[in-house]
């Protein structure tokens, strides 16, 4: 079945995101928006995955537990779990290998825990946003201890983009999806105004300027080129591997390409999701079309 998704999404958890994207709020207008499945990512962190999840089942949505790695190299990898148990586990673990370097709110933003209800139940004082410890080369292992799959994030992007970061995909890196930003597909209901620029804050596109591949930047990262075509966000979805066909030659062949907002406030939230066909809208339909590119 087609289930529309959009899995790499930020709570207040994370210190550059709106404080107004609770949990239950996030949940609410993905499920308004047509989602059928999302996937919570903040910066480092899991901890706001209890209260999504709760959001999520009260819609009927479908739900996975997610953190966006920051590596040792700068680059962002998104990390999607089975349950929560697996995903706060994990985050125990990356927060044992964060610096311990205070957040400071003024300066980074707030990084408010919530509960299901909407409650606070307090502030991560660390800051969630520096790099872990840990390379990308040995995340894919160490996630996949936890039950989970990651995989690269943005890597239209030239910050925190792995392509942008090292220019190439490292031949090693033995993971089987890559991920795009899905800004272009609101820009064509919005007529082209505001980009998402994500965490990345604004940047050019990966390939500025370096021949063929600057097509792939035009098309995704600026949403100008000949990927952001006329069209509705599913249409766009569904013929995801062609539309995004420009990057099938900088990822290992045969890798999946998803698309996802990245959202740091609620009018980021995109009108229509990432169609994906998946056996089953959770984490383990995911798991297996991904792994099923093998
Ligand atoms: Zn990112
Ligand atoms: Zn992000």
């Amino acid at each position: 079945m087609t289930v529309r998704t959009d899995l790499h999404i930020h709570s207040c958890l994370s210190p550059c995101a709106d404080e107004d994207m609770t949990p239950a709020d996030l949940a609410g207008m993905s499920f308004i928006n047509g989602q059928r499945l999302i996937a919570l990512t903040d910066h480092n962190s899991a901890r706001n995955c209890p209260a999504a999840a709760a959001a999520a089942a009260a819609y009927g949505l479908g739900f996975i537990p997610g953190m966006e790695v920051t590596t040792s190299e700068d680059i962002h990898a998104v990390c999607l779990f089975p349950d929560l148990c697996c995903a706060l586990d994990f985050d125990g673990y990356i927060y044992r290998h964060i610096p311990d370097i205070p957040n400071r709110p003024e300066v980074f933003g707030n990084q408010v825990i919530l509960d299901a209800d909407g409650c606070v139940l307090g502030t991560e004082p660390r800051l969630l946003i520096t790099g872990c410890d840990i390379s990308i080369l040995d995340l894919p292992g160490i996630v996949a201890g936890y039950g989970g799959v990651c995989y690269p994030a943005h890597i239209d992007r030239e910050g925190n983009g792995l392509l942008g970061i090292l220019g190439a995909w490292p031949p090693e890196l033995d993971v089987r999806a890559a991920e795009v930003n899905l800004s272009f597909v609101k820009q064509q209901f919005s007529g082209g105004a505001g980009q998402n620029t994500g965490c990345g804050g604004a940047e050019t596109g990966v390939g500025a300027g370096v021949g063929a591949e600057a097509g792939a930047r035009a098309g995704v990262g600026a949403g100008t080129g000949a990927g952001a075509v006329a069209g509705t966000g599913a249409e766009a979805g569904v013929e995801n591997n062609d539309r995004f066909g420009r990057f099938r030659g900088l990822i290992p062949e045969g890798a999946r390409l998803i698309a996802a907002s990245d959202a740091h406030r609620l009018s980021d939230l995109p009108p229509a999701g990432f169609p994906i066909e998946l056996e089953s809208a959770d984490f383990s339909g995911l798991a297996r079309w991904i792994n099923s590119a093998r």
